[in-house]
């Protein structure tokens, strides 16, 4: 009985270390959670002001954000109204057109033209769609919804080379599934509510 007692809590552990690796993994792919911050090279500053050239409307009421780059694994972008920062994720800032990363930046700068009107992050989170009709409102229909799919692409992309990763770590699929779900809804909402072009 001892025995049984031993091994059922040596089960119940080896489940719980399986899912908090699975939550890790998840955490690198899609958050890049333990990848620094740092100042943008060169090229990349160049490429970040060619695709705000591309904005058809300037940014109104915010303070010039600084730009910073996250190293690893994730295709993601981050604003930070309180610092004034706009964190855009190196896969992002190399693999992108400069269209795609226009509206990228047009989402970000959404987020931070929404928190100078006082709207909660968490506000923002619930529709998050709202603020890519800001970011195409800034850039356009077209560019929001076509940055998006390229999001959207990068995902796909990565779960078709990595098929396994659907059966070895479910919470890092399901994790993709909800990502995928929120740029498909984003993109139907641009494209009904999104302005002209
Ligand atoms: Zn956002």
């Amino acid at each position: 009985m001892a025995l049984f007692k031993h091994r059922v809590r040596f089960l119940y552990l080896l489940g719980l270390a399986y899912l908090f690796f699975s939550f890790q993994v998840s955490n690198i792919l899609f958050s890049c959670t333990y990848s620094r911050e740092r100042k943008p090279t060169g090229p990349q500053v160049q490429k970040i002001k060619q695709a705000i050239l591309l904005f058809t409307t300037k940014p109104k009421n915010i303070a010039e954000p600084v730009f910073l780059i996250k190293g690893g694994q994730c295709y993601n972008a981050w604003a930070d109204s309180n610092a004034s920062l706009i964190i855009i994720s190196q896969r992002i800032i190399d693999e992108f057109s400069t269209k795609d990363l226009a509206g990228i930046l047009g989402h970000e700068f959404g987020h931070l033209i929404l928190s100078s009107k006082q709207v909660p992050v968490r506000k923002q989170m619930q529709k998050h769609w709202e603020v890519d009709i800001i970011g195409a409102e800034l850039t356009s229909k077209q560019t929001m919804i076509g940055a998006n799919e390229r999001q959207i692409y990068s995902y796909n992309q990565f779960f078709k080379e990595h098929k396994m990763l659907k059966f070895t770590l479910p919470l890092v699929y399901r994790d993709y599934i909800r990502i995928v779900t929120d740029y498909e809804l984003r993109n139907n909402k641009v494209g009904e509510k999104g302005g002209l072009s």
